[in-house]
């Protein structure tokens, strides 16, 4: 077997293992089965194309290639065995950035072994310059979007940028005169390739990745991760165009068509259209201003807390990101463990945003082991809070906010948000009276139903477990 037919087969093994990763990461039971494939795809991947470049690379290049993959691979074990799970989203923006830098790089490549050698005998001629300018542009175009916007979401994520949109005036015509300018500039470039089109469309993309993610607010932020995650796949299947890559193309394609998917579902979840978030402006101040007068709130005792428990037929626990932040998942389960084992029925309402990234709380509270049957999607328990004796919201805010059901001025007006009101009681875990996420206040906490139980959620949940 020739060595390109050995890296053709082991590029269609390795997309297979990525579509069977994909297929695993869909599910709790599956997920770690799901990490396994793609890690087996990723190094089957790696093997055939350092095994096929070997060929036409010298000591020295193959050596640097070594010494790339050495310190990559021990900067990205380091980070990932420090990152907490609240960190991930902002560690997910950082590689998307990397991956769109990687595009521009592989375009900038392009064009510098291309058509800045016309005249010169390059691999590329005839017609199919033009199609390789065309690649160039694009791939460049992607990749200066994915790198700025993710930068721009590292920043919001991790509280150095505020989350508040950017309202320059005319931002949508700023976005589509971006993009109509890109249409004419890659024309030009395909025409009549030269360095002047190149930079200034590398400029205009890295100004729009900027000003897109920048204009919209915090409350969408769920999107717009999963949405450059998509960016950044298509950034990598334009790159798989220019190196001539199928599996380039198929790995980009994945990732680009599945974090599409994703971001329809954040959209969905959070009942906002797909154009709506990239036009921006949600998230804002106002509305619900933090400071109106919602009455006084309650506060509950650790010990009238495990009372109110022990009274239960029905309890509904909805976790949220100071679930994440206090690492109260272990006494959580606990909790619910013991309050089964009296006969009470324990289940967990998980909002598709709760958290800080899809499917934070689901990692969270499998790690610490509560069974996968007792944990349901928002839309499976939302009808059951009128029959619920007690909810514990632990650490949520945002994802349990009855303002985005009767505040039509509400900045999360329109959010699905988990009914949790409707039960006899809720008791409120969390460390004072201040805002979720979306910066808003929450008059849950303020009903007559509701109590609070400040402090830190693990703190609070083993001051009960001890009170049982
Ligand atoms: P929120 O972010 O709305 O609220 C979390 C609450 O946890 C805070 O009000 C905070 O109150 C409390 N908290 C923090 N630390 C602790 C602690 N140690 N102990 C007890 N409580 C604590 O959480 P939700 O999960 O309800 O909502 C998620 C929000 O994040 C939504 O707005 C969503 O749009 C957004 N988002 C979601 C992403 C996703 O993909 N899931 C990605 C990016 C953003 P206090 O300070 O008083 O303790």
């Amino acid at each position: 077997m020739s060595a390109e037919s050995a890296v053709r087969a082991a590029s269609i093994v390795a997309a297979l293992l990525f579509i069977l990763s994909l297929a695993g990461l869909s599910r709790h039971e599956t997920a770690k089965a799901g990490n396994v494939f793609g890690m087996a795809g990723m190094a089957i991947a790696l093997a055939a194309i350092i095994g096929l470049a070997s060929r036409s690379i010298d000591g020295t290049g193959l050596a640097l290639i070594a010494l790339a993959m050495v310190v990559g691979a021990a900067i990205g074990i380091w980070r990932a065995r420090r990152v907490e799970m609240t960190g991930m989203p902002e560690l997910i923006a950082v590689l998307h950035s990397f991956v769109g830098l990687a595009a521009v790089l592989v375009g900038w490549n392009g064009y510098l072994s291309v058509e800045a050698r016309a005249g010169e005998q390059t691999e590329v001629a005839g017609s199919l310059l033009g199609i390789h300018s065309a690649e160039v542009f694009i791939g460049v175009f992607i990749g200066a979007v994915t790198l700025t916007g993710s930068v721009v979401a590292f920043g919001k994520l991790s509280g150095r940028i505020r989350s508040n949109p950017l309202m320059l005036p005319g931002r949508t015509l700023l976005n589509i005169g971006a993009l109509v300018a890109f249409v004419v500039l890659t024309v030009l470039f395909v025409v009549g390739p030269n360095l002047g089109l190149l930079i200034a469309v590398t400029v205009l993309a890295l100004a729009l990745g900027w000003h897109l993610v920048a204009s919209i607010g915090g409350g969408d932020m769920p999107v717009v991760v999963s949405m450059l995650n998509s960016y950044s796949g298509w950034a990598a299947a334009a790159s798989g165009f220019l190196l001539d890559s199928d599996l380039l193309i198929v790995t980009g394609a994945l990732v680009g068509s599945s974090g599409a998917y994703l971001s329809y579902i954040m959209c969905r979840a959070m009942n906002r259209s797909f154009l709506s978030v990239i036009a921006g402006g949600f998230g804002n101040e106002g509305g619900t201003a933090p400071d109106r007068d919602y009455g006084d709130h309650r506060e509950i005792s650790p010990e009238d807390a495990a009372a109110l428990l022990l009274d239960a037929t029905s309890v509904v626990i909805t976790p949220g990101y100071g679930m994440a932040v206090a690492q109260a998942q272990y006494p959580v389960a606990e909790l619910t463990r013991k309050l089964r084992e009296r006969g009470v029925t324990v289940r967990f309402g998980i909002h598709p945003v709760a958290g800080r990234l899809p499917g934070h709380m689901n990692v969270l509270l499998a790690e610490a082991k509560v069974p996968y049957d007792v944990v349901l999607e928002m839309d499976e328990i939302n009808d059951d809070f009128p029959d619920t004796s007690v909810v514990l919201v632990i650490g949520a805010n945002d994802t349990v906010n009855p303002a985005a059901i009767d505040d039509s001025g509400s900045p999360i007006a329109g959010m699905p948000v988990l009914h949790v009101w409707e039960a006899e009681h809720v008791i409120v875990f969390k460390r004072s009276m201040s805002t979720g996420y979306a910066g808003v206040q929450n008059p849950l906490f303020f009903r007559d139903n509701s109590s609070m139980l400040f402090g830190d959620a693990k703190e609070r949940v083993e001051d009960i477990l001890r009170a049982l």
